[in-house]
């Protein structure tokens, strides 16, 4: 009885007239919805234990990743933070329609909840008004800020770890500041922190128009691939309804006149390895062009709608045109969520120089054998516009399925643990001498503004009893 009169009825129930609590309402204590949240949570999390999918996955047509040894790679930093890490991943990995579906969710249920408070609400007032205006504009904030979180703040990465020794993952897509496209400060060395931190061996700068970004992360490759991540030179050039990554290009061969492509130069002979990379029509690529592979899957959003909305005709593109699908990050240093790697085996490649690393890759990729796309597996665009209603539901149950066990503990740890910090906080909250005088102190200091309903609910100055 005294505890719940100490720590259990929340601040929202302090009656505003001077009647006391009735007995009832001190016996019985409205339900906590923490808990309650708390609780759907982590049967939520045991529903998604039990049917249990894997975070990485094979690209359509292509052999099974994980029968092969893949393995997503979780650092420490990002287990202990997996509610948060998992979050911000998910939402990397959307497309612009599922962005739209979930922002279109969450401003409507906001909207929801604090329509119905201000119908219950007495004062309609325009300070009232104004608080609720400044609410919204906290939401937007806050929402927006989650993105930025996303993506601009370092954290650890998920990596993809490969048994095999002799089997590297390679990003054939990818751009530093030199573009006019990247990010401002995302120099070659930000780009290759990127890369060794998702767990490639090897990344092809393929700016814009610019070499600037590809010589910079090539002058200070390691010695040895196998020391560490290097960079290997490109460009990614445009013809009439294509954008193609050459792997290989130099500055002084040419290739690329401010942006446009020189298909005359790319001669098959010099070795150079041309990609398409995600094409908005599949019909409109240039037949005068040899291409030697297509983008399986590319990780900006719209390349990342595209690769998944078009997977069947990819593969059947891929296959009309005997080109081998590989995976480009087509990343300008947003984010930090590979999508896919291009899983190669290149026999002794940890002992060549960058250069022969460079050459071995593009034979690998002209033979088109043996070249894998593993990807973080999400949950599939919708079908039909009914299903795309329910787009958040459908995220959130297929990231709870595809946690690691350990991800789990830690989700469990982190939600308990808030619960128990919110009792906690509230136990602190009670006045230090509500215990000994009983139910009266419980009643803040008259003149005191107090919520009328909730910490968000109208306001109202508190009247002594
Ligand atoms: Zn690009």
């Amino acid at each position: 009885m005294e505890v719940w009169l100490t720590t259990a009825v929340p601040l929202r129930e302090f009656p505003m007239g001077p009647e006391p609590l009735a007995r009832a309402e001190i016996l019985h204590p409205p339900r906590r919805r923490s808990t309650v949240l708390a609780l759907a949570l982590s049967a939520a999390l045991a529903a998604g234990a039990l049917l249990a999918l894997p975070p990485i996955a094979a690209v359509a047509g292509l052999p099974s990743a994980i029968s092969l040894g893949e393995s997503l790679r979780l650092p420490g930093a990002y287990l202990a933070t997996a509610p948060i890490s998992d979050l911000l991943d998910t939402l990397t990995l959307l497309t612009p329609g599922q962005h739209g579906a979930i922002f279109a969710w969450a401003l409507a249920a906001f909207l929801a909840w604090r329509a119905l408070r201000w119908r219950r609400g007495p004062a309609r007032s325009w300070r009232a008004l104004a608080r609720e205006t400044v609410l919204l504009a906290l939401f937007l904030v806050a929402y927006a800020g989650f993105y930025v979180l996303g993506l601009l703040v370092p954290r650890p990465m998920a990596a993809l770890a490969l048994r095999d020794a002799d089997a590297l993952a390679v990003d054939v897509h990818s751009h530093t500041a030199a573009s006019h496209d990247g990010r401002r400060g995302y120099d070659a060395e930000a780009n290759r922190r990127w890369h060794a931190a998702a767990g490639f061996a090897a990344a092809y700068v393929t700016d814009h128009v610019d070499f600037s970004g590809a010589e910079a992360g090539m002058a200070r490759n390691p010695a040895r691939a196998g020391d560490g991540t290097v960079l290997l030179p490109g460009i990614e050039s445009a013809l009439p309804g294509a954008h193609v990554m050459v792997l290989g290009a130099r500055r002084a061969m040419g290739v690329d006149h401010d942006g446009a492509l020189d298909v005359a130069r790319i001669d098959s002979a010099r070795g150079l390895i041309t990609v398409l990379a995600f094409p908005a029509r599949l019909g409109s690529v240039p037949p005068r062009l040899a291409l030697d592979a297509v983008e399986g899957s590319d990780g900006a959003p719209r390349g990342l709608r595209f690769t998944r909305k078009h997977v069947v005709q990819i593969r059947d593109f891929a296959a009309a045109h005997h080109l081998v699908r590989v995976a480009g990050s087509n990343n300008h240093g947003w984010g930090r969520t590979a999508a896919a790697w291009t899983v190669l085996r290149i026999p002794g490649w940890r002992a060549m120089t960058p250069d022969s690393l460079d050459a071995a890759i593009r034979t690998t990729l002209r033979r088109g054998v043996g070249a894998r796309v593993v990807l973080r597996a999400v949950v599939a665009p919708p079908a039909s516009n009914a299903l795309w209603i329910a787009t958040p539901v459908l995220v959130a149950w297929d990231m709870l399925r595809r946690l690691s066990t350990s991800e789990r503990l830690v989700w469990l740890v982190w939600i308990w643990g808030l619960v128990g910090l919110r009792a906690l906080w509230r136990r602190r909250a009670a006045s230090p001498n509500a215990s000994a005088a009983g139910p009266a102190s419980r009643f803040p200091p008259p003149g005191r503004t107090v919520p009328l309903r909730g910490r968000w609910g109208p306001r109202r100055r508190y009247a002594a009893p």
